[in-house]
């Protein structure tokens, strides 16, 4: 636990160290759960929504993009079920005077179970190396299964007092586990309670006239009030799907884990719409096409797992998140729920409007159903980031701290050193920047000895140095350095650009998909 603790600590101080995340007003002393992104987080960002956006709407003839508002009309928020039903079941610590998730706290308890079983996994496999089969030990070894049996109904039971609104049977559960607070050890809780995560806020000039509005807590409401004008002016046919990227607001109670639980953050979502009858069939494709995304940047097969729900929120008939292996353990990344006609049903009921589709196939008129792909942009940043950086040891006993970052997301892709600062070789390295600018994002750095700036440019994450000396005044040459090999070429100026492009073009990295 401390070794994790530790390096999420080292997470988060990398990221403000080389320009990626600050805290929001730190002047000030911050704004809990809020964060800005700085210059080289700000690329990274924007590079990860490209790569969402190319692989969901560019790539896919039967899916488009837009742009909603922030704001929406107030009914959208009750029709959706936000304004009755978007509550945290919260615990309140009576000594230690802190405030808890109750689902969070049991989920905690459940994590330890699941860690314990890792455990005698890791042993087991040791033990009997290559002949270790983990689906036979994980089904018959009597220690695994009973944890196993407890974790499940554990969650079963939490799912079922939540749906049914049961609060006080989910403070029996969390007695009857003997669960303490984290910070203070005390069991002395309070009764359950729900709060709504909703931000509200005013339009209008004058006290009487003004209208309550809330943030969004989700974008995927603007995709609903807007399925039929988006259906007929794209004269999409269904199967189809409305994705887009944009900022959601959440007055999350237990803000903690950097941006992992943010209270203003970004989504990126996809509503695909379908015929009712089919929704099994998408969503099973949905999370296969989403896993496959996620593997294609190479972080790792074995830090992704699937979560299928016990607790299924008030729209979904099926749902199941992407987890990934975070410096603090497995949590969701993305969710894939199966929506049913929920949204459009009750959009239907609040506006008075028809929201159906005419199906030409089938001549007929219906509401459609809709699976859903929901991944923070935040969250995907933190995973990157996160297991990007390492520290390695090098032949000469030495460490050198480097981000990995996948090439085509690197905030840079490439820095331009010239050797020295003299005999006109920074000239030739601004002549070799004007050239790539306009391809990628690339900097000029002549500050400190070039192995000072090799490892600079390590800890950043840009993939390529081009070192400029004074045989490039010769002979056109300059070394190219790889940032995860170290190896070094020299090549000619003129070829700079398509080695750069190689390693960093979008359509090789989504083509792993498959
Ligand atoms: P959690 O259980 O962690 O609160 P959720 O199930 O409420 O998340 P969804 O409503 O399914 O999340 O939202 C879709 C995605 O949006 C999540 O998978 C997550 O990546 C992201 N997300 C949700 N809440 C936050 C938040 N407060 N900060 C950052 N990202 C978030």
């Amino acid at each position: 636990m401390a070794k994790q603790e530790d390096d999420f600590k080292k997470v988060i101080s990398h990221a403000k160290e080389y320009g990626y995340v600050f805290q929001s007003s730190e002047i000030y002393d911050g704004l809990s759960a809020v964060y800005d992104y700085a210059q080289n987080g700000a690329e990274l960002k924007k590079n990860i929504r490209e790569y969402w956006w190319k692989a969901m709407v560019n790539l896919n003839e039967n899916i488009v993009g837009i742009d909603a508002a922030i704001f929406m009309h107030p009914t959208t928020w009750k029709a959706s079920g936000h304004v009755d039903a978007f509550n945290d079941p919260l615990i309140d610590n009576k000594d230690s005077k802190k405030r808890y998730r109750a689902d969070v706290l049991i989920e905690d308890y459940v994590a330890k179970i699941e860690a314990k079983i890792e455990k005698e996994v890791a042993k087991a496999s040791k033990r009997f190396g290559d002949t270790f089969d983990k689906k036979q030990f994980l089904a018959t070894n009597q220690r695994v299964v009973d944890y196993q049996e407890k974790a499940d109904a554990i969650l079963k039971r939490m799912g079922k007092s939540l749906e049914n609104e049961d609060l006080a049977d989910v403070k029996s559960l969390i007695e009857e586990l003997d669960i303490a607070c984290p910070m203070s050890g005390s069991k002395n809780w309070t009764d359950v309670k729900q709060f709504n995560l909703m931000f509200g806020t005013k339009l209008g000039a004058s006290a009487e006239s003004a209208m309550d509005l809330y943030l969004r807590p989700e974008t995927a409401q603007g995709i609903f009030v807007n399925f039929l004008n988006v259906q007929k002016t794209g004269r999409m046919k269904i199967p189809f799907g409305i994705a887009q990227t944009g900022k959601a607001f959440r007055n999350e109670i237990v803000a903690r884990q950097f941006i992992f639980r943010m209270r203003e953050f970004e989504q990126m979502e996809m509503q695909f719409f379908i015929r009712p009858g089919t929704q099994k069939e998408w969503y099973e494709k949905w999370k296969e096409n989403r896993l496959k995304w996620h593997l294609s940047l190479g972080l790792g097969e074995e830090n992704y797992r699937f979560h299928d729900h016990d607790k299924l929120a008030h729209y979904a008939d099926a749902a199941a998140d992407i987890e990934f292996r975070f410096p603090f353990g497995f949590k969701e990344l993305e969710g894939i729920h199966s929506r049913t006609d929920f949204d459009l049903s009750q959009h239907e009921k609040f506006s008075g409007k028809k929201l159906q589709y005419f199906d030409p196939e089938l001549k007929e008129s219906y509401v459609p159903y809709v699976v859903e792909t929901s991944i923070g942009l935040d969250r995907m940043f933190l995973a990157v980031f996160s297991n990007s950086l390492q520290e390695e040891e090098l032949e000469n006993n030495t460490t050198r701290t480097v981000l990995k970052l996948p090439a085509v997301l690197a905030p840079t892709k490439a820095a331009v050193l010239p050797l020295v600062k003299k005999d006109g070789l920074p000239d030739v390295a601004h002549k070799i920047i004007e050239d790539l600018k306009w391809d990628f994002n690339v900097i000029y750095d002549e500050k400190d000895a070039v192995g000072r700036r090799y490892r600079r440019q390590d800890a950043a994450g840009t993939p390529f140095c081009i070192t400029v000396d004074h045989q490039s005044l010769e002979d056109q040459t300059v070394t190219i350095r790889h940032r995860d090999t170290m190896e070094q070429h020299r090549v000619a100026i003129s070829e700079v650009k398509s080695i750069i492009h190689k390693e960093v073009d979008m359509r090789s990295w989504l083509q792993r998909m498959g």
